[in-house]
């Protein structure tokens, strides 16, 4: 069920027990600002999910109330995962699906970077 983005931010979320250790997860990096780790369920032969530390529901409200070392932070570890991960050269995805129509699930916010295939049309069709 997608959610509102428009709600407070819940810690309750999957993604909150993630980054507090109550709920094991596949981690790839992780620094003062940001947590990378494998999908559940992968979409693609490599499907990482990055998210920031800090309680921010969608890219919006991060943009909003997150500090700029937060959202330096952030940004800096999606591309530094994409070259660790060996990515770069041929080429990978990044998508962050917000709210009801974009079928935002989990209520952190957090960038899916899929690669390892061709990936198809942007919104594939
Ligand atoms: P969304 O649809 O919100 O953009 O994406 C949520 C993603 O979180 C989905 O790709 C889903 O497979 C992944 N996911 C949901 N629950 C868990 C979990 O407990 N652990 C991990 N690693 N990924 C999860």
């Amino acid at each position: 069920m997608p959610i509102d983005a428009t709600k407070p931010y819940d810690p309750s979320n999957i993604f909150a027990r993630i980054l507090r250790g109550e709920i094991p997860s596949k981690r790839i990096y992780e620094d003062d600002h940001a947590l990378a780790f494998h999908d559940i369920n992968p979409q693609a032969p490599v499907h990482i999910l990055v998210i920031p530390k800090g309680a921010y529901v969608s890219w919006d409200d991060f943009s909003e109330r997150g500090s700029d070392e937060e959202i330096a932070g952030f940004i800096r570890a999606v591309g530094k995962v994409a070259r660790d991960m060996g990515l770069v050269a041929r080429g990978y995805r990044l998508l962050a699906n917000i709210g009801r129509l974009a079928g935002q699930e989990v209520p952190h916010l957090h960038v899916h970077i899929f690669g390892g295939q061709p990936l198809g049309p942007m919104l594939g069709r």
